[in-house]
């Protein structure tokens, strides 16, 4: 019994890596816009490539038609119910032990089962199979990088 409780407070050693190079939410966000705008802004309703800062943090703002985009409009992230660095945390967690059951991420993670489960799930609709999404991807890629600099 005590092995077992011992086994089960043991925490991914990838964690703490992680929470140093995502501390916040704020660098989650600019992380999504960096590389969701990296070959520049089109606006989503008039296609134009000028914006301005929106009032949220890393939303743009279109300087023709004044449509505002979120960094997190048309990505994974879009509407969670979580903070965004949270969010990419299941995801970095979900990238790193593909077989990581819910439960072991919502013990892990300390965020609610149903909540690990949903975002879980879409995660690896995202990662495998038709839905290749790309900017997911290459936000992990940055991630993993960022961690793996980390001495
Ligand atoms: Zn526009």
């Amino acid at each position: 019994m005590e092995k077992l409780m011992l086994k089960n407070t043991k925490k991914y050693p990838g964690l703490e890596k992680y929470q140093k190079v995502i501390p916040d939410e704020d660098t989650a966000l600019k992380l999504v816009a960096d590389l969701k705008w990296k070959n520049g802004f089109i606006c989503s309703k008039c296609g134009n490539t000028n914006y301005c800062k929106g009032k949220a943090i890393e939303s743009r703002r279109c300087t023709r038609c004044k449509k505002i985009e979120s960094a997190t409009a048309h990505t994974v992230f879009h509407r969670c119910k979580i903070p965004i660095n949270r969010a990419l945390e299941i995801a970095y967690m979900v990238c790193n032990i593909s077989a990581i059951s819910s439960y072991e991420l919502s013990r892990q993670l300390d965020i609610r089962h149903m909540t690990c489960y949903g975002f879980q799930k879409k995660v690896k609709e995202c990662l495998t199979g038709e839905n290749d999404d790309k900017l997911l991807k290459a936000i992990l890629s940055v991630v993993h990088e960022r961690v793996n600099s980390l001495s």
